[in-house]
């Protein structure tokens, strides 16, 4: 299948899914994640009208966007990988929504830089749902308090919540777990459901689901 194909393919399925969960099938952006595919495999959906890109390194998605931005003012790039602080600068400039905020330190620069800059991306606070030591992300414990902080201390456009579910555990209580901390911050906007799990994801209400490989095809082995 052509990953123009499988666009219409995965959006169809996601506008089912919103539909028999009683949800408006537009409140759902779908992010193609188009980490370790190039600007050939990109420019398709480009043209298709396509978006909502994902990607998780800062250095690769240097090399491949600004040239594929270019003449596309409304494209919408997703940093959905772990950040380290001294990418920030970077993050900041070059990305419209960042899904991976999940500690003080890297909530400081961000604030900082987007003072510096003029320009404040979106930011989603990563929960660590599964409490998995090698997982980033938020201790659920802490999720409350690092929110409010990252409002209110810090002052970042906080507009939602992540999380990447345990990859061997049933993905639904993490998704609803990530709802509740949502609802109670009173935060609307959910980033879960990747290309195993994006129906259910749109079930518990994601708000944005994150496909790559249903979209592209499988990435080579090693890649993360
Ligand atoms: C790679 C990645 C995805 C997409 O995964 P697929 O299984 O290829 O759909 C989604 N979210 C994050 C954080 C990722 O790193």
């Amino acid at each position: 299948m052509s990953a123009v194909v499988a666009l219409h393919d995965i959006t169809s399925r996601i506008k089912a899914s919103a539909r028999s969960a009683g949800r408006d099938p537009s409140s759902v952006n779908l992010v193609a994640v188009s980490k370790t595919f190039t600007a050939q495999d990109i420019a398709p959906l480009l043209r298709e009208g396509h978006r909502h890109f994902g990607e998780n390194r800062i250095q690769e998605a240097l090399e491949k966007w600004p040239a594929l931005r270019n003449g596309i003012d409304d494209i919408v790039l997703h940093m959905i990988g772990p950040l380290q602080t001294n990418k920030v600068r970077e993050a900041v400039a070059h990305f419209d929504v960042i899904h991976t905020v999940d500690r003080p330190r890297l909530a400081e620069k961000l604030a900082e830089e987007m003072e510096r800059q003029g320009r404040r991306p979106q930011c989603f606070i990563q929960i660590n749902t599964g409490r998995e030591d090698q997982k980033a992300g938020v201790d659920p414990a802490e999720a409350d308090a690092f929110i409010g902080d990252c409002r209110g201390k810090w002052n970042l456009p906080v507009e939602g919540l992540m999380c990447i579910p345990p990859a061997d555990e049933e993905p639904s209580p993490h998704f609803a777990f990530l709802r509740e901390i949502g609802r109670r911050n009173e935060l609307s906007h959910l980033s879960m459901g990747m290309s195993a799990d994006f129906e259910t994801a749109v079930a518990f209400g994601a708000t944005y689901v994150r496909v790559g490989s249903a979209i592209f095809g499988a990435r080579g082995s090693g890649t993360p």
